[in-house]
């Protein structure tokens, strides 16, 4: 399959190299060529498979310059850091309403399923085409990302990675996750300002043509780790696929019923995957949004109008403080009928006037529908939802879970619906506690694990708890001007 841009299908690239780059010259970001279609033997086939085999399986449909067999053993490798209960469970907990649990994984967030197997696709890719040049991965992270991304690539060989954060934007142990992360080519620096400061200076970084001039002479390429990257995207579809397929096979919808998805979004990389799900022919009846206070995404579906020119919060659910949702120009590029002029002249204007404007109309006749939650009703969710299910939800879960609530309450939909948990309680496990508790306790974040462990049913995972015994290696803190000098230093580059 090939893949182009969306701000000029002119380019046309192959799946490898779409992973390999990250992002297009033109500053687009890479999308299918067109979109596979799952069949009904292909559900067969995908029924009698375990996760590893299922995402290869989908993977395959859109690169097939890898064999089924060379997908297989990296989604095999990649997965097998999950703990017993796999990579994408989904958890019933009431009648027709489903957790997708994505935060098995070694940091404990849904962009593990991406980013343990992202390395294993580059290093495939840059061999299927050619590569041989060092790979810097440079990372904007709005808490989630940095670490997943750091514990996929540490000690890859021919990669190096750059984390960047928001210095007072993430809770407190996604920031321990980070500083203490140990690996020979790993870096971790903390950024003045908000996750769109430092996304914004990272993607200069990315199309700057001196850096771009140095790190060649020095036979470095740089990739990204974040959404923006195909290769992120592509393993984030099979879990909407699998969660499908699960429903059916344990006989809780009949295969071809419609269910609906709730996604909690910051980037728009997870919905997305879902997006494409559907594209692919996974029987979809609504896709929602769930935004937090940051609710730029919720009031576009709303209303046809994206406008960043607003205050920015910071929330509980921090992994979705985010104003410039990268991702969002995939799906723009879908709704306006793969219209590329039309996807470069709204980013233009986004540029230019921190705005753009969509006829309302196309948005009505998708299957999207957007809600939102402020810091109240986040923490009432995860309240309500220990009371009823005896299940403890993290802050970015409960931002689906209330507008879930809403959506059902006033339309009385009773389709199947699938939440999707994008991460464990215990990495925000203080704001967890007080919400079950209707508490406001400040204390340790270790102690809130504790807490949380003696309240709730789940054990807190060990790569939590070990967090406390790590040295920090990671100390820097500096303004987003500076990050171009950070990244030649680090990639000992001389000027
Ligand atoms: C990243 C993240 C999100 C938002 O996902 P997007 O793909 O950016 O929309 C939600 N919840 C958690 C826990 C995350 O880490």
């Amino acid at each position: 399959m090939k893949f182009i841009s969306t701000r000029n299908k002119n380019i046309v690239v192959s799946g490898a190299q779409a992973i390999a780059y990250g992002i297009s010259e033109d500053g687009g970001l890479f999308v299918p060529a067109e979109f596979p279609v799952l069949r009904d033997d292909d559900f067969i086939k995908l029924e009698e498979m375990d996760y590893p085999e299922r995402a290869a399986y989908v993977l395959n449909k859109y690169l097939d310059e890898f064999s089924f067999s060379e997908l297989k053993d990296m989604c095999q490798k990649a997965y097998s850091s999950f703990d017993e209960e796999g990579p994408a469970p989904v958890s019933k907990i009431d009648d027709s309403l489903y957790l997708l649990e994505l935060w098995h994984g070694p940091t404990c967030a849904f962009k593990d399923l991406a980013l343990q197997l992202l390395p294993y696709l580059l290093v495939e890719s840059k061999k299927k085409i050619g590569l041989s040049e060092e790979t810097l991965i440079l990372v904007a992270t709005s808490g989630d990302t940095g670490k997943a991304a750091l514990e996929g690539f540490k000690d890859v060989e021919g990669t190096k990675i750059m984390v960047f954060y928001p210095a007072d934007g993430v809770s407190n142990m996604q920031r321990l996750q980070m500083v203490t992360q140990k690996g020979g080519n790993v870096k971790v620096i903390g950024i003045k300002g908000n996750f769109d400061d430092a996304q914004s200076a990272v993607k200069k970084v990315f199309t700057d043509e001196s850096v771009i001039e140095l790190l060649k002479n020095s036979g470095i390429t740089m990739s990204s780790a974040n959404s923006i990257n195909f290769g992120r995207l592509a393993p984030q579809i099979a879990y909407y696929v699998s969660s499908y397929v699960d429903l059916v096979s344990s006989g809780e919808i009949k295969k071809g019923d419609k269910i609906n998805f709730v996604v909690p979004t910051g980037n728009f990389g997870n919905i997305l995957a879902a997006y494409y799900a559907f594209k692919m022919g996974i029987p979809i009846n609504k896709l929602i949004v769930a935004s937090n206070s940051n609710k730029i995404l919720s009031d576009f579906f709303n209303t046809g109008e994206y406008d960043i020119k607003r205050q920015f919060y910071k929330t509980i659910s921090p992994s979705m403080d985010i104003l410039i949702s990268s991702n969002l120009e995939r799906f723009i590029f879908e709704i306006v009928g793969r219209d590329d002029e039309k996807v470069r002249e709204l980013y233009l204007n986004l540029k230019e006037n921190g705005v753009f404007k969509l006829d309302k109309k196309l948005l009505d006749e998708s299957i999207f529908l957007a809600g939102w939650a402020d810091e109240e009703e986040t923490k009432e969710a995860i309240a309500s939802y220990f009371d009823l299910y005896d299940y403890a939800l993290d802050t970015h879960t409960a931002v689906a879970a209330s507008v879930h609530t809403d959506y059902a309450t006033e339309t009385g939909d009773n389709t199947p619906c699938v939440i999707v948990s994008t991460a464990s309680p215990y990495k925000f496990p203080l704001d967890v506690y007080n919400a079950i508790n209707g508490t406001d306790k400040k204390m340790d974040a270790f102690k809130a694990v504790n807490l949380l462990e003696m309240t709730i049913a789940l054990d807190a995972p060990e790569n939590i708890k070990n967090l406390k015994e790590q040295k920090v290696i990671h100390g820097d803190i500096i303004e987003p001007a500076d990050i171009k000098k950070k990244v030649l230093e680090f990639a000992n580059v001389q000027r």
